[in-house]
């Protein structure tokens, strides 16, 4: 079992926010926000194969299980992603935290004591929304792009892919598992996985809401939560892409 606080994961706990504008967030006027994924020097195929061999390591550590209403909204929503060939995979990893992650390429997860915290089935698809936007945006790659480059230019990093991942990142000194950079995103990572999961949810058929609403619960609330205040624009910035895609019915 890994000491409490060591693992960083996924900011829908973490809670990790977005003052200021992300450059990348470009809004229109009578539109969605329109979301690009950042620079990267790995290919899908290496998103994947970094996913599998994440999962295989973490499923080594904790228990995790399958639960038909996670998978059932998961695939759902990853069949209205931008990405829905990919070996998408959602598990339970048994934890009492509240918190969730997505590895690269499609391997998602929830912890059971998150399970427990959602209220309703939008809540849940909220949740499992913002994971499949960091995986369709290759947040994970993308940060580990990003710290190669700030060790080695560009053309020799070019080189050194083509000669083995796993030798690669044994390189730049990056891991798997669940204290990788692959899950270290940055605060304008999470905001784009919030905002794309409004549009998400709204192609999928769920109420949006339920991802205001759950952020609004839990940063009300205890546990982690109240170690990792969350800036109160983050639900705002959710609630006004709801705005911005069209409105929906407040719960
Ligand atoms: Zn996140």
């Amino acid at each position: 079992m890994m000491a409490k606080g060591v693992v960083k994961i996924c900011a829908i706990i973490t809670m990790v926010l977005a003052l200021g504008a992300a450059p990348v967030l470009m809004t229109e006027a009578s539109a969605q926000t329109r979301l690009r994924p950042g620079f990267n020097l790995f290919s899908l195929r290496d998103d994947v194969e970094i996913g599998r061999q994440s999962a295989m390591q973490i499923e080594r550590q904790y228990r995790t299980y399958e639960d038909p209403r996670v998978t059932r909204i998961g695939k759902r929503l990853a069949a209205r992603s931008s990405m829905p060939g990919l070996p998408w995979r959602f598990r339970v990893i048994d934890r009492s935290d509240v918190n969730a992650f997505a590895l690269p390429g499609g391997y998602v997860y929830v912890t059971s004591g998150l399970l427990r915290a959602v209220r309703s089935e939008d809540e849940l698809a909220g949740v499992l929304a913002h994971e499949i936007m960091h995986v369709t945006l290759r947040h994970g790659t993308n940060q580990a792009s990003k710290a190669m480059l700030a060790q080695a230019p560009l053309q020799i990093l070019s080189n050194q892919l083509g000669s083995g991942l796993g030798a690669t990142l044994a390189r730049f000194g990056i891991g798997l598992g669940l204290n990788s950079l692959f899950l270290r995103y940055s605060r304008e990572a999470e905001t784009q996985a919030d905002v794309g999961a409004v549009q998400l949810m709204r192609r999928a058929g769920y109420n949006p809401y339920g991802l205001a609403n759950f952020m609004r619960t839990m940063r009300g609330g205890g546990g982690f939560f109240s170690d990792h205040p969350s800036p109160a624009n983050r639900v705002e910035r959710i609630e006004e892409e709801i705005r911005l895609t069209g409105g929906a019915r407040r719960r």
